[in-house]
């Protein structure tokens, strides 16, 4: 069988029970860093074997661990942070698994993408997830332009290195959009910061960004709700 078992996104203590005893029980762990998984299964008290499957040899281990799994051992996938699969190597071990007809369970836990959504008090009832913006300069614009068309929240991973020129690219596409930068979430240097794009590029020229970036686009003003942000299911109509 296949446990997929996401991992911190910053703040070791977030690691559930549930995780932390498959990770106990299993027979082998498959990380996309096995010295960095190292290190969490250490701080955890944890001996086990682990073997790298990243986005580089997935295509060639799956089958092997595949192999493996039908000959009766357990495997728990983990990446590097957060949930495997999720801009992070995964998927393809587990369609392979699904594939074979193994069992699969996927833990819930963390992932830095619902956790940036939810903290950067956008619309939460309709959201996009798109991944890393596009290092090119005109991929990545018309990207962000189909997230300032889109009714519903989009949610960007990004790097600091490039948050200045997607800010800058979101300042003349749409001068007036509410613009999320959910920064180090989990760690000491926690920043949700909300604003127009250029005022949030003028504060990032300033204090120029360390550490990991999420970029959240608010919906187009039409989806926007000005007075319930945050709906409940009884206020479904
Ligand atoms: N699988 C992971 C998950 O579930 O969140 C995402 C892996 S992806 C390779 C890494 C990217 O996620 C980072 O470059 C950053 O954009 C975002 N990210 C990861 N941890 C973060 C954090 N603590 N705060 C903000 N963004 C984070």
């Amino acid at each position: 069988m296949l446990t997929v078992i996401p991992t911190p996104i910053g703040n070791l203590g977030d690691i559930t029970l549930r995780a932390l005893e498959a990770l106990r029980s299993c027979d082998l762990v498959a990380a996309e860093d096995t010295r960095h998984t190292g290190l969490l299964l250490k701080h955890y008290e944890i001996s086990k074997p682990q073997i790298s499957l990243h986005e580089h040899n997935e295509a060639a281990r799956s089958g092997m661990l595949i192999k493996d799994m039908l000959a009766g051992r357990s495997i728990a996938l983990v990446s590097d942070a957060g949930m495997p699969a999720i801009s992070d190597p995964g998927g393809r071990l587990i369609h392979s698994a699904r594939q074979a007809g193994l069992s699969v369970t996927v833990l819930p836990g963390p992932c830095a993408a619902l956790t940036a959504l939810v903290g950067s008090g956008l619309d939460t009832e309709r959201f996009c997830f798109l991944g890393f913006l596009p290092h090119k300069a005109g991929r990545r614009q018309r990207e962000l332009a189909a997230a300032l068309a889109r009714q519903e929240t989009s949610v960007f991973y990004e790097s600091p290195h490039r948050l200045g020129k997607s800010l800058a690219q979101l300042a003349e596409l749409d001068p007036e959009r509410q613009i999320c930068v959910a920064r180090e979430l989990t760690k000491h240097f926690e920043e949700y910061r909300n604003g127009r794009a250029v005022e949030l590029l003028a504060h990032y020229t300033e204090h120029p960004p360390k550490g990991e970036i999420c970029l959240l686009i608010a919906a187009a003003p039409e989806r926007r709700r000005a007075t319930t942000p945050h709906s409940t299911p009884c206020d479904a109509p």
